[in-house]
């Protein structure tokens, strides 16, 4: 994974993101899951409504038979007549009965003597019925029958055994199932199957098995086994008879897209919203936050500042003003005296010892420039001055701190070792006082080797650069710095050192920390000091206000 995409999956874009995952998962389910309830339940009504139909014209049917029944008993000519007209009137309102035949039985009610009475419509062949008519013979006397029968598909049979005085008689009819069905589904729906015993009566609306999708199921039994029906039972079938209706719904049908586009963009934007919101908010309060910090840090910097020179000003003031006061009149005395005197010597006559009087002027004058130069320096020190920061090379500080040190570091024995990276690093930091930092630290590391009893004594400077810092790193292979000393290291006055002041880390510390840098200490065989100065390309130039002393 490259870094910028690590970068873009930060954590709280991945929350979001699940976040809208879950939620996008979550409405499909629940939208999904009511839209199949609401279909689930529409199904289950319908088809209770169609079962309950069918029932009552199937009891219907019955009913007509017991009246047909009712006037073919009679036998007598005006019955029969109203036998017929009842028949073909029924026949005329209900579609559904395709035929109707009576036939007249022996008292033996042997079927190979039936008597067709009375057929509807008249043209009909019913050789095909006759083979029913052992089944009606068979019916106890008064009752009704309905069943299935192989030469009749898509239809069903209703029977009658009935008797009189004189005679017996059977009515058979026949009734078209589909027609008794099919006006009560609409477009295909549901599709229905109706079994009587193992002879399948209709088949309508065939089942397809679509992909991704659920099957809605209602059955409906009207006769659960061949049971010893009564004569008055309602029902009246001898076999086992069921309705079977069933809906398929296609698991598009459950969503509507446009539901489902709106509730996506929604739920996107509301999302991305709060992400952006969440965003800023936590992005101010870092911003917030590292303001604080930089400003507690300046004012922090500021009074350690003021507390340091004034400090300074305390220790060094007295013994500065003392020295000051000693040197300065007998100093510019001598370089008065000195100068006439050389002056004397080069206007006048030639004397003796010319030669040597001239040097020992020439010695008097340096020395009292020296002296003046130190009384300088030393007001310089307690008049403090902010130096402003430029852009300097670490390597250039670090030769010219070396040039000046290299007698010493020869004269304790030392071996230096300078590893310098190229181009040199830079940093925004005042030369001189970095090169005081650099001074410090390789005075303190001399100082180090010179107690201790190594053979072999060696420093290291070395210049680095990381992504963001330029880094000088100073290692001696002296003591080290104990646990004590490295507790307080950086605080004013603290010193191992019969002849220490206590001030050079503590100064140094407030050097580097005045241009964002940090000074630390570490030991890896001996001590390491490392400056670390914010590189000069991406250094802030932070200005503080310059304190005058009064
Ligand atoms: P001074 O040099 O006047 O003592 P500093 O502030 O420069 O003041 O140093 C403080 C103390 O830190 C020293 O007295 C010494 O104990 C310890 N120190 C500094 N540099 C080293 C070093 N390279 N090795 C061991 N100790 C050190």
């Amino acid at each position: 994974m490259n870094g910028k995409l690590r970068k873009a999956l930060k954590p709280s874009l991945i929350i979001a993101a699940s976040i809208w995952f879950l939620a996008q998962v979550m409405y499909v389910s629940i939208s999904g899951f009511m839209t199949f309830q609401d279909k689930s339940h529409a199904f289950s009504a319908k088809a209770n409504e169609i079962a309950d139909c069918l029932d009552r014209r199937i009891t219907q049917n019955f009913a007509f038979v017991r009246s047909f029944e009712i006037f073919a008993t009679l036998s007598d000519l005006e019955a029969m007549k109203i036998f017929g007209s009842l028949v073909q009137h029924t026949m005329k309102q209900y579609p559904r009965i395709r035929t109707v035949n009576l036939y007249e039985l022996p008292k033996d009610d042997n079927p190979l003597y039936a008597r067709r009475m009375a057929n509807f419509p008249a043209d009909q062949n019913d050789a095909a019925i006759q083979t029913i008519l052992p089944k009606v013979v068979n019916q106890p006397h008064g009752t009704l029958r309905a069943f299935a029968d192989i030469n009749f598909p898509g239809q069903y049979i209703t029977t009658a055994h009935a008797e009189n005085a004189n005679f017996h008689y059977a009515i058979v009819m026949l009734v078209d199932a589909e027609e008794m069905i099919k006006p009560l589904l609409q477009d295909g729906s549901p599709k229905m199957e109706w079994d009587i015993g193992d002879t399948p009566i209709i088949r309508l609306n065939d089942r397809q098995n679509a992909p991704f999708s659920f099957e809605l199921q209602s059955n409906r039994t009207i006769v659960s086994s061949a049971p010893n029906i009564m004569p008055d039972d309602s029902t009246r079938f001898s076999e086992k008879t069921v309705f079977h209706l069933s809906e398929t719904v296609k698991l598009y049908e459950l969503f509507t897209l446009i539901d489902l586009i709106v509730y996506c963009g929604l739920s996107t934007i509301a999302v991305v919203a709060s992400y952006y919101a969440l965003h800023q908010h936590q992005l101010s309060r870092r911003l917030q936050r590292s303001e604080d910090n930089a400003l507690k840090r300046a004012a922090r910097l500021e009074k350690e500042t003021r507390l340091e020179h004034a400090a300074r000003v305390n220790a060094v003031g007295e013994l500065a003003a003392g020295i000051i006061h000693e040197l300065a009149q007998p100093l510019s005395s001598l370089l008065n005296q000195s100068q006439a005197s050389l002056k004397t010597l080069e206007e006048g006559e030639a004397i003796p010892q010319t030669d040597f009087l001239r040097r020992t002027m020439t010695a008097n004058i340096r020395e009292a420039k020296r002296a003046s130069l130190i009384l300088g320096r030393i007001r310089d020190y307690i008049v403090y001055k902010s130096a402003s920061p430029e852009a300097t090379e670490l390597n250039s500080s670090i030769l010219d701190i070396v040039e000046i040190l290299n007698p010493e570091i020869k004269r304790q024995g030392v071996s230096l070792m300078l590893d310098l990276a190229e181009p040199s690093p830079t940093a925004s930091i005042n030369k001189i006082e970095l090169e005081q930092v650099i001074h410090n630290l390789v005075r303190n590391a001399i100082d180090a080797l010179s107690a201790s009893h190594q053979t072999v004594k060696r420093i290291t400077i070395e210049t680095l650069i990381d992504q963001n810092n330029s880094i000088i790193r100073i290692s001696d292979n002296g003591s080290g710095l104990s646990e004590e000393t490295l507790e307080q290291l950086f605080q004013p006055f603290f010193t191992t050192k019969d002849s220490g002041m206590g001030l050079g880390l503590s100064l140094s510390q407030r050097i580097v920390e005045r241009v964002n840098g940090v000074l630390s200490a570490s030991n890896k065989n001996g001590a390491v000091f490392t400056v670390t100065l914010p590189k000069l390309d991406i250094a802030p130039m932070l200005t503080f206000p310059t304190t005058k002393a009064a």
